[in-house]
Parts: C-alpha cells; structure tokens; sequence
C-alpha cells in the first residue's frame, strides 16, 4: 500500500464531462526515490494516461482523496526537466476558472499550455526546449531601465495626465471610459513603462479581442520598447501563431524574460511569474468568450486574476460591457474618463469633434433603394478630395438565400436549418453553420426553372453594385471571406492607408480599431436588425458597433472637423440612434440598464445555458427536462429559476439537433452553487441508457448570446 503522502496528484486534460475531474494519483517517476524531495506543485511532468502518454501538472493533495487499489495506480515517467514550476497563482486561476464554469481542472490547465508542450514526445521536446531555453531570465542591469525614461512619446493630454495620476494612485480594477482616438492605448503604454521602470522584474499582460488587431498593437509595443529592452521583451500570443512560435512565447513569458505579453483570449492563462498589470482592450468585446470548450470569458477571469495576484487591471473602451459599466456605477470599478481626441481639445466647433452622426430615414427613398441618393452624393465627394468611405453591412456573401421564382424551393443548407448564402464569386452555395459548399444548380432543384433569384444582400453584392453607382472609384471589399487567405487581410489594410481604395465595403470586421487615416465618412446600410431582435443584447451589440465605427471617421486632426456617420434606418427616431448622435454613451447606457432592471435580466441577474445536442430535437429537449427536474429537487435550486427547454435560434447545425434551458438567478453564488450540485445528475443522465440519442451536453455560464 502506497502512503497517500508519496503519490503525487496530476491534472491531466480528461475528456469533458468524463467524470475525472479531479487529480489523477501516480507514483513519482523512477529515480525519484523517496530520498529525493518532493516535486512541487506546478512541476510539468509526464504520465501515462491509458494507452498514451500525456502532459500533466502537479497539483497540491486534495483535501479528500479515494485511493484506486494500489495496482492500478501507475508511475508517472517523468519531469520535464528545465522548466520552472508552474506557480500557485497560476494553479488558483485553473482551479477557479474550472469551478465557475463548470469544467475540469485539467482540460482548463491543459488547453492552457502551448501545444507543443503538450504534443511533443520527449525527445523532440527536449530538442525544442534546449533551443528556446537559451533565451535567459531578464538580467538585472539598472541600467537598461533608466534608459525607459528616455523613450519617445507624445506629451500627455491633460485627461490622459488625469487618468495615469488614478492609476498610479489607486489600486483599480479600472474601467478606462475613453472615446475611440482619445488616446486610450498611449494610456496603455505609459502605464506600462511606469512599471516596467519601478520594478525591473515585473510583466504585464495586454490583451485584445482579435486576432487581427495584434499586428497593430505589437508595432507600437514594440516601437516604444524594443529598443530598450530588446526584441525578446514583447512577445505575442494568439491562436495564429505556429506551435514553435507559441512554444517559444509561452516559455519567455513562463522564464520572465518576456516583460509585456500582448495577446487574445488565451492569453488570459499565460504563465506570467511577476505580472503586475493587466490591461484588457475593448473589454466589451464579445470574442472574449470563448465560444468553445470552456466557455470563459477573458475578461472576466482578467479581473479575478489581477485581485488574486494583487496585479493592476485596466478595462478600457469607448463603449464598455453593459456588466462593467455597472460596476463603474457602483463603485466597484474605478471609472476613468477621457472624452477627446488629443490635439482637438482647444477647437471648438462641435463639442468634442467626433464626427456628425446623420440618420437617412429610408421610408422617405424611393422604394427598394439600397443607397440613399444622398449618401452616394457624399461618398463621391469624399472621394474628389482624396478622402476614404467605409460602408458596413453585417452580412457576408452576395445574398443570403437563393430562390426560384417558380416554385417554392430556396437554399436551404441539407445538413442545418438554414439557408446557405449565395456567393457569386465562385459560384457556390455556402452554409455559414456548417461549411456545406456547393456550386449554384444551373437550374433549380425543384422544377428545373432556370431563373434562380437572390433575396436579400451581403457585401459582396454591395461591392457589385457600388462598382456601378459610382463608375471610376476604387471600391474594394473586406470580410471573412476576402481575407480567408493568410496576408490577405495585411495586403488589404495596406491598401486602404496607401490611399489605394476610395471606398472599403465590409462587416463588423473593418470597424474594430484599425487606425485608418484618410477616412471621413462611416455608413452602416442595414442596421436595423440590431433594434428590434430577441436577443436582449442585441442594441447594446449595435451602439459599440457604430460607435466604434464612427471612431474610424476622421482618425487625423485634418480631417476630423468633417468627418460624418451616416446611418440608413426606417426607424430615424429610435432612442438608440439619438444617443449615438450625442455620442452619449452615458445615456444610452441607462436607457439600456433601466430596461434590464425591470426585465430582470444582466446585469441585475446571473444566467447560465444548459445546452444538449442530440439526434432529434425530442431527444434533446427531452434531456434539458430530466435535467430539470433533477435540478429543482436539489436544495440549491430555491433561489434559481429554470425556463423551458427550447430549440436554439439555428436549431439544426450538421444534423445535429440542438436545444437549450436557460438558467438564472438573482444571485451569482447560488447560481454557482445550484450548477456544481446539478453537474453530477447531469453525468449520471448522459451516462443512462434513455439519453443515449444526446451526442452531448454543456453548461455556458455567463453566455452572451441567449
Ligand atoms: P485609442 O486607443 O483611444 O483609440 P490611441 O492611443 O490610438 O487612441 O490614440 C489615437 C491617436 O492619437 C494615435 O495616433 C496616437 O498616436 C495619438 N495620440 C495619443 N496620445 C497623444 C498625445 N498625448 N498627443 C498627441 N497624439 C496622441
Ligand atoms: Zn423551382
Ligand atoms: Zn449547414
């Protein structure tokens, strides 16, 4: 029999929902003997996991432990040598972050290592390792970090002076309030150096929410400080890049030679052993959740990780989650505010200078008009003085559905409830849900018409057509798919600040932070679907969208005085669209906290989705009900209301049927506690014979999209 205390306990990445949850018990590696110490928590050690051999992390003894009998317990291989523990801190996020969201430790702590950390076998990475590990700690040489004070900058605004004198004063979590070009991200850098200057060890982490906007933040990350602290200094981290690339960024940040770490999401988990700071941009963003796996959202872990490793956050946006601004309403955040745009403060025509924001009242065009007259006009001006146009429409493609005239027959996708979309291009029927392509029939399915039509418009139609309404100018097209391929989206983004397209047609996609110079007027085409949707969130989605978009027009102090956001609607009187033309966020935002108040929704109350996918859609419904009523016989369930199974919005994805129940309570930790009482009926109810259609179940606590 094995003493309990000479077993180590391993996290290692368990299938979802297999019910090992917990720490897995090995013997320490041969050669370990008890004369050797202890391994540490957070040692990377190798362990065979049924057949495989697989990465996992030592972790502390648990409280309660259930021994297997001794020969099943197995002897782990070994240590990966050279590799500093993974630190406590580190271990607590884990162990949060798989306990507020309902998953496995060791999924959590696996999915956040780099996959060759993970994949590798020994000897390959012992190759890896020995090549990368080279690169040392950071040297303790004083005399660099003088050198930070002599770094190019520009001479701070008043406001940014105002909110660097707060964040040095206060302990935060900050929620930086501060319009698009108001110099949030100089706020940023400056922070950073202050840091990076008092204590020659410290890391900060800064996170945004694409992928496509870290090339932008990594230039002038590392235009400010590469030349100080050297090229190894800044590192990136996101999904894109190579495993040796992640590898090599992940162990800079874990051996603390990195110093800033700009990254996505994951980034969120990266091994930072003296993180001081962390700034997450554009918190409203939705891609902070993560829509897969563990459904976490960044930002929110952000948060509990800086509180927990007494780490600086800063939360910055022009148009912040509907959840943090109500912190910053009640005191939880410190609110910091920052309203203009450098260089614009002394000039007094509009208020601020952000750009006029104009409704087109589309009842008034003439009928089936896609562009209003007027808008065409301006679009052409623009041009004429050698400036830029953006136009938006949130829908890619030619046209979302292709129909017969004759008969009844549309493009609805085999495999999802769904219409696949038209794209012209190369001629084919693409589903959005499930990748189905297909060329376009040359005749309709159905009756053999040949006249196939499209309904409705998307981009690429957009593209088309604006070549013919506006003969002679520059039009090009930036979404999904014109930047499928690697560097496309690079070569398009050069173009535009070359000064090379006249008009840039796109989705959501060319709205989000890029830095363009030479645009002064924004139009959304077709916003209206964001007003009146069933998803609460729905307007909160479209203020930031043309908020942000609007922060693209008139980015220079030259053109900012003319700088215009047109917006085509058939409902100019909405309350959404006046506040966006004061650029009163403030306002927008209570008209929209005081509805959910009344509503119950959040941030007043917490939710969580139960999600079953199966088969038929009886089946999963019929799951998300026994769940249910294995849910309200718990003790817990006294203060948390369970609605109805029903079919999502797309209801079959790839055959798959899918449903869901919402969850909610007004209270996060009865919530939490009725979710951790709840998870062991929900294994038991996969795991029985009359569920056996359900191909799986998920829990998305905090979801965004209900
Ligand atoms: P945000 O992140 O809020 O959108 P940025 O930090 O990108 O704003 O600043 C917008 C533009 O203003 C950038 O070109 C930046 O270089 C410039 N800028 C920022 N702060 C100052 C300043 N104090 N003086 C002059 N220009 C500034
Ligand atoms: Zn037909
Ligand atoms: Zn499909």
């Amino acid at each position: 029999m094995d003493p309990v205390d000479t077993l180590l306990f391993v996290l290692v990445a368990t299938p979802a929902h297999s019910g090992l949850g917990m720490a897995l018990p090995y013997r320490a590696p041969r050669g370990t003997g008890t004369a050797a110490p202890p391994l540490s928590s957070g040692t990377l050690i190798r362990v065979p996991l049924g057949k495989r051999e697989t990465l996992g992390v030592v972790v502390p003894r648990p409280e309660h432990v259930e021994l297997p009998a001794t020969d099943r317990i197995r002897t782990a291989s070994a240590v990966l040598e050279g590799l500093a523990p993974l630190s406590a801190h580190w271990l607590a996020l884990v162990q949060f972050a798989a306990g507020y969201y309902q998953r496995a430790a060791g999924e959590i702590a696996l999915a956040a290592l780099p996959p060759p950390l993970r994949e590798l076998d020994g000897i390959q990475l012992d190759r890896r390792l020995k090549k990368f590990i080279k690169i040392k700690e950071f040297p303790d040489n004083p005399s660099q970090y003088s050198a930070i004070h002599k770094v190019a900058k520009p001479l701070h605004t008043a406001e940014q002076q105002a909110v660097l004198a707060q964040i040095t004063a206060q302990t935060g979590p900050f929620l930086l309030f501060g319009a698009t070009g108001s110099g949030k991200t100089e706020v940023y850098l400056q922070t950073v150096q202050d840091l990076l200057t008092a204590d020659p060890r410290a890391q900060a982490l800064v996170m945004v929410p694409e992928i496509n906007l870290t090339p932008q933040l990594e230039a002038r990350f590392r235009a400010r400080f590469e030349p100080i602290l050297g090229a190894q200094a800044v590192v990136a981290m996101h999904s894109a890049m190579t495993p040796p690339q992640r590898l090599q960024s992940w162990l800079a940040a874990h051996q603390g030679s990195a110093r800033i770490v700009l990254g996505t999401r994951l980034a969120v988990f990266a091994s930072m052993p003296h993180l001081r700071l962390i700034i997450v941009d554009e918190e409203h963003d939705p891609s902070y959740k993560q829509t897969e796996g563990a459904r976490y959202s960044a930002r929110d872990l952000a948060v509990w990780r800086g509180r927990n490793e007494s780490a600086r956050v800063i939360l910055g946006s022009a148009t912040p989650s509907l959840e943090s601004w109500q912190h910053a309403l009640t005191g939880r955040y410190t609110r910091l505010e920052m309203t203009h745009r450098p260089g614009t403060e002394l000039i007094g025509v509009r208020p601020q200078l952000l750009p006029l924001v104009r409704t087109v009242d589309m009842t008034r065009q003439p009928a089936r008009t896609i562009i209003a007259p007027p808008l065409l006009a301006a679009i052409r001006e623009r041009a004429e003085r050698s400036e830029q146009s953006l136009l938006l429409l949130n829908r890619r493609g030619y046209a979302p559905v292709l129909a017969c005239g004759a008969c009844e027959w549309k493009s609805e996708c085999p495999h999802c409830s769904a219409y696949r979309v038209f794209h012209k291009i190369d001629r084919s029927l693409r589903c959005h849900h499930c990748g189905h392509t297909e060329p376009v029939p040359r005749a309709c399915p159905g009756c053999g018409n040949v006249d196939l039509q499209t309904v409705g418009r998307g981009t690429e139609w957009l593209e088309e057509h604006l070549t013919e309404l506006l003969g002679g100018l520059r039009i090009a097209r930036m979404d999904a798919d014109s930047t499928r391929r690697q560097g496309e989206l690079e070569r398009g983004l050069a173009q535009v600040h070359a000064g090379e397209v006249d008009v840039l047609v796109g989705t959501q996609m060319i709205a989000k932070g890029h830095d363009f110079r030479h645009v002064t007027l924004v139009a959304a085409i077709n916003p209206d679907g964001g007003l009146f949707s069933s998803d609460f969130r729905a307007p909160e989605r479209l203020f930031s969208l043309l908020l942000q978009a609007a922060g693209r027009a008139g980015r220079s102090a030259d053109h900012v005085a003319q700088a215009e956001v047109w917006i085509q609607t058939q409902h100019p009187q909405h309350p959404l669209f006046a506040a966006l033309k004061k650029h009163d966020f403030p306002g927008f935002a209570a008209l929209q906290l005081t509805d959910r108040q009344q509503a119950g929704l959040p941030p007043f109350s917490f939710q969580a989705l139960l999600r079953a996918d199966a088969r038929t859609q009886e089946a999963a419904q019929q799951f998300l009900q026994a769940a249910a009523q294995a849910g309200s016989a718990l003790a817990e369930s006294e203060r948390v209301s369970l609605y109805p199974a029903v079919p999502l919005g797309v209801q079959r994805v790839a055959n798959i049927e899918r449903a869901q129940m919402l969850i909610e309570s007004a209270s996060r930790p009865a919530l939490q506690r009725f979710m951790a009482a709840w998870q062991p009926d929900l294994l038991h109810l996969r795991q029985s014979a009359e569920h056996k259609a359900v191909v799986r179940w998920l829990l998305d606590v905090d979801p965004l999209l209900i």
